[in-house]
């Protein structure tokens, strides 16, 4: 299903979603750069075949100051995937072609030329179709469409009154032209959304576990990556929570495989309600779980995750109420990377077993304790 809100604007994106966006696009951004960095000195011949020398010698020197400026995108988009730099990308992208477009207007203001001259300037004047009609190349947002197309259509409609002997397109209405170029940028937009949804419908899928719908382990890891950098990073708390469902493996050979499997969804799904959308769950391996808390601290988390095991207890088919161990982790214990403080919440899950299971063990709460203790 379309999720409209979502082609709108990114704001209702998932973190991790919204990077692999930026990885796609930045790596596009960078593809086409470093094309047209290359291309755009070699038109230089053709200019210099059709057009006036002193003309085609302008126009060169433009192309090559566009080239560089190709160039210099191709090699500043080698980032870290973020939002603001893909969309800083872009704007480059298409704001160096766009003032390449009225430069080149400028240039070829008032020239007379032959037949095959005329033809080969009225390329430029199609720059800002071509430009418009490039945003469907991206996964993009009807607002970052709208604000791609923006500056072109700027371009366009100043180009004339910068100088004003020359319309657009000869022999064509001005208002007709920006009408058409309208229409390119709103096909080319709805193009952009389309690709934004088979995105992320393709990244729902291939982050989802199959029969719980949490996320698989693959995503999962990278979720908790990404957010204990961000947690780092931005000096928020944040607590990971790692379950395992007590004496499971006596429901599978007592009741059979599926009746285990609706132990796994009912649980997967007593979770996921009571979890907030900054949250995560990722099924780590068979009836076992990870919870991430970004803005959580350990104690926060283990009451959240009691109130969920307990509120509404999930009754096994033996008819026994059914529980689990818990080992919670957390920033304060200062885990070297996200590895660390999984492995953390690990070994205190263990402990909760050792300890008769049906328990959570979050850190200790003062740090020169050293000891685990129960939260
Ligand atoms: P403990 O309290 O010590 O955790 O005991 P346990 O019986 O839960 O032991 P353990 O965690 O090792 O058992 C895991 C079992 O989960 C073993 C495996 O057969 C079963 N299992 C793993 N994946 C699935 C699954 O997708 N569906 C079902 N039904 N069972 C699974
Ligand atoms: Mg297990
Ligand atoms: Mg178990």
């Amino acid at each position: 299903m379309i999720d409209l809100k979502a082609g709108l604007t990114s704001r209702t994106h998932s973190e991790i979603f919204s990077r692999e966006r930026a990885r796609v696009v930045l790596y596009r951004v960078r593809l086409i750069a470093a094309l047209f960095a290359v291309v755009t000195p070699f038109w230089a011949i053709l200019d210099h075949l059709t057009l006036p020398p002193h003309i085609a010698l302008r126009l060169g020197i433009g192309r090559f100051g566009v080239s560089a400026a190709f160039m210099t995108v191709a090699l500043l988009c080698r980032c870290e995937p973020r939002l603001t730099r893909m969309r800083s990308g872009l704007f480059l992208l298409f704001i160096i072609p766009a003032a390449f477009f009225v430069y080149s207007r400028m240039v070829l203001s008032g020239t007379r030329l032959d037949y095959i001259g005329a033809a080969m300037a009225s390329g430029y004047t199609f720059l800002p179709f071509i430009l418009t009609s490039g945003i469907a190349v991206f996964p993009l947002t009807f607002s970052e469409s709208v604000a791609l197309a923006a500056p072109i259509l700027a371009a366009a409609l100043a180009a004339p009154f910068l100088l004003p002997s020359q319309s657009l397109l000869p022999g064509i209405d001005g208002i007709a032209i920006l009408w058409l170029l309208v229409l390119v940028s709103g096909v080319a937009a709805i193009s952009a959304a389309m690709q934004l949804f088979l995105m992320r419908e393709l990244f729902a899928r291939s982050s989802a576990d199959a029969l719980t719908g949490a996320l698989n382990r693959k995503t999962g890891e990278e979720v908790i990556a990404l957010q204990v950098k961000l947690a780092a990073r931005h000096r928020y708390p944040l607590a990971l929570a790692f379950l395992d469902i007590d004496d499971f493996k006596s429901i599978n050979d007592r009741f059979g495989h599926a009746a285990g499997d609706r132990i796994i969804v009912a649980l997967s799904t007593r979770l996921r309600s009571g979890l907030r959308a900054s949250d995560a769950i990722v099924r780590w391996g068979g009836e076992e779980f990870v919870l991430l808390f970004p803005h959580a601290s350990a104690p926060q988390a283990a009451r959240r995750i009691e109130a969920l095991l307990h509120g509404t207890s999930i009754i096994r088919p033996d008819e026994k109420m059914l529980t689990a161990s818990v080992g919670i982790a957390s920033d304060t214990d200062h885990p070297t990377d996200w590895r660390a403080l999984v492995t953390l919440a690990d070994e205190r899950m263990y402990q909760a077993k050792q300890l008769g299971k049906n328990r959570i063990i979050g850190p200790a709460p003062r740090p020169d304790v050293g000891q685990p203790a129960p939260v």
